[in-house]
């Protein structure tokens, strides 16, 4: 396709997919969208990382191909005032992996979150958070070591639908009689009512992928975690139909906990992936006093939301959290945080978020050896006590330096 403002890099060549499958060439085009904001600051000082990690490890046989691609603000003055250009999404599409700085959400009636389109846009069902702990990095925990979770939390379902009926409205009178009258439940009058769509389709396909990146990343668990003690028809169905998948499309590679007892003795045979689940409130205090027992979480949508910030602060927080969306066919790398408006332009904010995106965007196109540089390099540095302000007023002697001084020390130490 054509496009009106974006340009596809001379010398590089798309992503595909072959039978479900990645091909990554080794000059591949990938798209990337600046952000808003503090975008500006730490977009570019990612990418030059990026370029530099990636020479030190093929020695100029691989070399990413960037393609700007448009959104927020930056769009909204190239495209005639339109925040979420159509074309953007057919580039994201087409190019089959992108990454992402924040994005404002403009305030006022009706104005939809664009990360929110985007993911409903391009069907990103699964939002991927790994919670990882790198030398250095301030953390309450005594053990944060320990921690080394990967979050699948599904995107498109659970009380996020947005069915949801005011208090008074007609709508919420209509519901509240059928519910009363033909369904014989009970509740307060006047109460606003919410839905919350749990389906067999929208659980499996999330738990298909935390299996399948299990698979592939070599890890030992993957975690249900669901109040389905409670909620049984929705959270104690998506227990049912996670364990379903596991018995159903990967009989070779899984077994239950319970098997592992049962038959192994609790002893977990090489190359098999325990499918265990836990009760989510009970998953919040196992993360904190015995986040070793757990490697691939697979959770709903709400929980998924709470659980990956609260696990993300027990490793640094917010600055440095990364996170993907993906689909069966795209996947969109994003720095998790927002735009920080107070720090925009200042050259200050910690790239983390966005360069650990980064490193599992390179993870996910099979260049695990440069993300591993990187990875190294980023923890010589912390552990050597250079940080960003945010790091900074956390630890004692540390030096603070700007982003973009950061970037230098990372690929300096690469
Ligand atoms: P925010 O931008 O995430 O910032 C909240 C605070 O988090 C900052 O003031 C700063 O704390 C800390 N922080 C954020 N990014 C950081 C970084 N890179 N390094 C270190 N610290 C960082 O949240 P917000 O102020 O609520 O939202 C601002 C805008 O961002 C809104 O328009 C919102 O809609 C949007 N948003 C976008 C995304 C996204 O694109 N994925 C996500 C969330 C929000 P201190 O000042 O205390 O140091």
């Amino acid at each position: 396709m054509a496009y009106q403002h974006i340009k596809l890099p001379e010398g590089g060549q798309k992503i595909t997919r072959e039978n479900g499958e990645l091909k990554v060439p080794d000059n591949p085009i990938v798209g990337f969208v600046e952000g808003d904001g503090t975008g500006v600051d730490i977009t570019p000082p990612v990418q030059r990382i990026l370029d530099a990690g990636i020479e030190k490890a093929y020695g100029g046989k691989r070399k990413i191909h960037w393609a700007e691609l448009y959104m927020g603000e930056k769009a909204a003055g190239i495209y005639n005032g339109d925040y979420f250009p159509e074309e953007s999404l057919e580039a994201i599409k087409d190019l089959k992996v992108a990454i992402k700085g924040p994005l404002t959400t403009p305030v006022g009636e009706g104005f939809r979150s664009l990360n929110v389109s985007l993911r409903q846009s391009l069907d990103l069902f699964a939002c991927v958070r790994p919670v990882k702990y790198y030398e250095g990095v301030p953390s309450p925990l005594r053990k944060p070591e320990e921690v080394d979770v990967v979050i699948f939390r599904e995107n498109t379902e659970d009380v996020y639908a947005g069915i949801e009926y005011e208090s008074g409205s007609a709508e919420n009178e209509k519901l509240s009689r059928f519910l009363r009258e033909e369904m014989g439940a009970n509740f307060f009058e006047d109460a606003g009512l919410g839905v919350k769509p749990i389906s067999p389709f929208g659980t499996k396909r999330l738990v298909r992928k935390a299996i399948e990146w299990a698979i592939e990343q070599g890890r030992e668990s993957v975690t249900l975690v669901h109040k389905g003690n409670i909620m049984k028809f929705t959270e104690g169905a998506f227990r049912k139909w996670g364990y379903e998948v596991a018995a159903e499309e990967f009989p070779e590679q899984t077994i239950t906990e319970d098997e592992l007892w049962e038959k192994y003795d609790g002893k977990r045979p090489e190359g098999k992936i325990v499918i265990k689940d836990r009760i989510a409130d009970i998953m919040f205090q196992l993360m904190m006093l015995r986040p070793g027992d757990f490697d691939v979480l697979a959770t709903m949508n709400l929980n998924g939301d709470y659980l990956s910030d609260a696990a993300a602060a027990e490793v640094g927080g917010i600055g440095i959290a990364p996170g993907a969306n993906i689909s069966d066919e795209v996947a969109v790398f994003e720095a998790t945080h927002g735009t920080a408006p107070k720090h925009a332009g200042k050259d200050k904010v910690n790239p983390g978020s966005l360069l650990f995106s980064a490193t599992m965007m390179l993870d996910y196109m099979g260049w695990n050896e440069a993300s591993e540089l990187i990875q190294q390099a980023y923890e010589k540095v912390v552990t050597n006590k250079v940080v960003t302000y945010d790091f900074a007023r956390q630890m004692d002697g540390a030096r603070e330096v700007k982003t973009s001084e950061f970037a230098d020390e990372v690929i300096k130490n690469l």
